[in-house]
């Protein structure tokens, strides 16, 4: 089975960073620290990059890198992913504790969160025993001042050994801060010494039974009793690691083996067993950082967080959490459909009108008509659609989302939905690679390696085309607006609001019936227990998330669609005018698949477009129309209302519009979806599993209500 691949497959991509050295003298620096405590924004802050930002824990699930300059130093920063401790209890602290140790870093910048700072200096703790060459970053400065915390940066410094910095990270300048303190670290000008941590005695004394050999086998490539100290811990993945890495088999080593259990023989007599272990190393830790705090970090209002919790109480309460998420997911639908209107309108127009000058053009230039046919009527006018109908939408859709997402609202949508993921066998955080769906299917994938089940991940990944993705939303709010809106105004918009709202909803509901479904077949199991986090609620940099949103989604979007739909409408054109046996290709590929396709309340044309429609969603109704014009009377399809007529000349009723939004909903993932499956769960058989459980759905989904409806229609 591939159930194992989920986790491996992460860490072959982070095993196979390759660190892009331009000379011998740059130096590699890694930057860790706990899931969302600002470290891409440090990290674009530095290299001018932009790795995704969003306030929930778990964003960062690859290794970025990036280059920065200063001082006349270049400095190779990789952002690894975030994690709590590096003790390899998920594949992402596998990742970042296997760079640290073995992945050659210069330094080590550790960002902590100033706001829960004792939480934070565990990581910092572990990294220092891994490395001398540590830079502290507690960042999120301004929310501590905010919520009255101080934090004793030299006090921190003097207590920790090595160098601490205070820094904003949405400031920049703020930055330069660590930049020096690496400055002088790698120079030598800034001496380093971490505090040891004092385990309990009988865990010193078995430690120094070991680090004596450790400190021989090592070569002085990495600390021997840190080393140790994980021998002792026995962890499976650490010594692969040296294996690989290092060439150090402890296996085959009679002496360190007999030092190891002399060392356990120590440890049992005074009661410790393998688990115990564990325990009292993270015990250690957790009150040598208490200690560290309880001198350096003082609150002076007790209760910093009481406004937060208080929100919390609300938005996620079992009376008002549900309503509200509702009500706010209908908000950004009707602000997106209203908003959307008059500029889709105006880009219509000027699009059309374009097209009467293409025209004229193209007769002064005496063009042929096919040339005419094959440019202006093909390529032209998909074109025109895809940028009039999807820009305007996703202009506003993605910035609104955006909003929510860094105001930290999406992490208590999925403590909301958590009970039902879970009664469905899956996990909570699936509400989250389900919400990054909503822009990109693919992304969403790539998202669910913040799961860390193998067989969760598995259930997220094949449910996730349940929410449609951009490239579907503009065509199920203009179908629904056609087909279902009578009135225009508010009353129209508040109407085709619900409507969405009403189907967006179906598409949770069916990915809980897949996911539950897919728990008692072929992905039986337990629900892992894991527990979410509520990051705090943090304004949101308006202007940035427009320009991040319009810029990274939007126009990114638009181009995949420009640059999909324009040969796609190159070759319907050719299919549409292309004639075998007396008849087009597309009238005899339509054709075939029309009595089926009646079946589900579609025709033999929107079934054909879903198919053609594989390299990108966008371009599923841009091939109906080319279809529909083929055969029909050419119109100048300026409004909707004109395409509500075509649609509706070749048969449309609206039973067919449901069906149609039905399989849109539910059908196969786009190509780049199912490349991204493929990559991810590096497992052909996985891959055609998320293939087919949407498409199966769907098809019963849209035969089911055709059925039920033609007995009233
Ligand atoms: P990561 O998970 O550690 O990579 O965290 P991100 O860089 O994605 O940041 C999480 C959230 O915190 C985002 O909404 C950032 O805009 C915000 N953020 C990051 N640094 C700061 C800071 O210093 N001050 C404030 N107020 N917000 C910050």
């Amino acid at each position: 089975m591939g159930l194992t691949s989920g986790s491996t497959g992460l860490r072959a991509i982070d095993r196979g960073l390759v660190i892009k050295r331009q000379s011998a003298g740059d130096f590699v620096v890694a930057l860790a620290g706990n899931p969302n405590v600002g470290k891409s924004t440090v990290f674009n802050g530095l290299t001018g990059l932009n790795q995704h930002t969003g306030n929930w824990p778990g964003k960062t699930v690859t290794s970025a890198q990036g280059r920065c300059v200063c001082g006349g130093n270049t400095y190779i920063l990789v952002d690894i992913p975030g994690t709590y401790s590096l003790m390899a209890h998920s594949a992402e602290e596998e990742v970042a504790r296997d760079f640290i140790c073995f992945g050659g870093p210069d330094a080590v910048v550790v960002v902590c969160d100033a706001t829960c700072l004792e939480r934070n200096l565990n990581l910092v703790l572990q990294t220092m025993e891994i490395t001398d060459r540590v830079v502290v970053c507690v960042n999120l400065m301004d929310e501590a001042k905010k919520k009255k915390i101080r934090i004793d940066l030299e006090g921190l410094s003097d207590k920790l050994g090595v160098p601490v910095v205070g820094t904003a990270a949405r400031k920049k300048r703020s930055l330069d801060r660590i930049m020096q303190a690496l400055e002088g670290l790698l120079s030598g000008e800034t001496k380093s010494a971490p505090i040891k941590i004092r385990y309990t005695e009988p865990i010193e004394e078995a430690i120094a039974l070991l680090e004596p050999l450790v400190r021989e086998r090592a070569g002085g490539k990495i600390k021997p009793r840190w080393l140790s100290l994980k021998l002792l811990d026995g962890d499976e993945t650490l010594l692969k690691a040296l294996r690989e890495n290092l060439g150090f088999d402890i296996s085959e080593d009679g002496e360190i083996q007999k030092a190891l259990e002399r060392a356990w023989q120590l440890l049992t007599e005074k009661g410790i067993g393998r688990e115990g272990l564990r325990d009292k190393i993270v015990s250690c830790l957790v009150l040598t950082a208490e200690a560290i705090c309880l001198d350096t970090v003082s609150f002076e209002k007790i209760g910093y967080d009481a406004t937060d919790r208080k929100i919390d109480r609300i938005l996620t309460s079992r009376l008002t959490g549900f309503p509200i998420m509702l009500a706010l997911l209908a908000l950004i639908f009707w602000l997106t459909i209203t908003g959307a209107n008059y500029p889709s309108q105006l880009l219509s127009d000027l699009f059309f009108r374009l097209q009467d000058k293409l025209t004229e053009f193209f007769i002064y230039l005496n063009a042929p008509d096919w040339l005419h046919g094959v440019l202006v009527l093909g390529v032209y006018r998909v074109l025109a659609w895809v940028v009039s109908v999807m820009l305007p939408p996703m202009a506003i859709f993605f910035p609104l989302f955006t909003l929510l997402e860094d105001l930290g609202y999406l992490p208590r949508v999925a403590f909301n939905l958590d009970k039902y993921f879970k009664k469905c066998s899956a996990c909570g955080k699936q509400a989250l690679t389900m919400a990054m769906g909503f822009g990109c299917n693919a992304a969403g994938i790539v998202g669910c390696r913040i799961i860390d089940s193998p067989r969760e991940r598995l259930i997220a990944i094949i449910t996730n085309n349940f929410v449609p993705c951009n490239g579907r939303f503009p065509t199920l709010i203009a179908i629904l607006t056609m087909f279902f809106v009578t009135s225009t105004g508010v009353r129209g918009s508040v109407v085709s609001t619900l409507l969405l709202t009403c189907l967006i909803v179906l598409g949770v509901i069916m990915t809980f019936v897949a996911s539950k479904l897919l728990s008692i077949t072929i992905l039986k199991g337990l629900p892992s227990s894991f527990t979410l986090e509520l990051p705090p609620y943090r304004r949101p940099q308006i202007g940035k998330v427009i320009v991040r949103s319009i810029f990274d989604r939007t126009l990114f979007v638009l181009g995949r669609a420009v640059t999909v739909a324009a040969p796609a409408g190159l070759v319907i054109w050719v299919m549409a005018n292309f004639t075998v046996g007396g008849d087009t290709l597309l009238n005899r590929f339509s054709g075939f698949l029309d009595p089926f396709a009646r079946l589900m309340g579609l025709d033999g044309v929107i079934l054909m477009a879903f198919i053609l429609g594989f390299p990108a969603n966008e371009i599923v109704v841009p091939i109906m129309i080319m279809t529909y014009m083929s055969t029909g009377s050419i119109l100048e399809l300026d409004s909707l209302m004109e395409l509500k007529q075509l649609f509706v000349d070749n048969g449309w009723t609206w039973i067919t519009a449901v069906s149609t939004m039905l399989f849109s909903l539910m059908h196969w993932p786009c190509s780049t979806t199912c490349l991204t499956i493929k990559k991810e769960t590096q497992s052909l058989k996985w891959t055609l599993i998320s293939f087919a459980v949407p498409t199966i759905l769907g098809i019963a989904v849209c035969i089911a209500f055709t059925s039920i409806a033609r007995l009233f229609a």
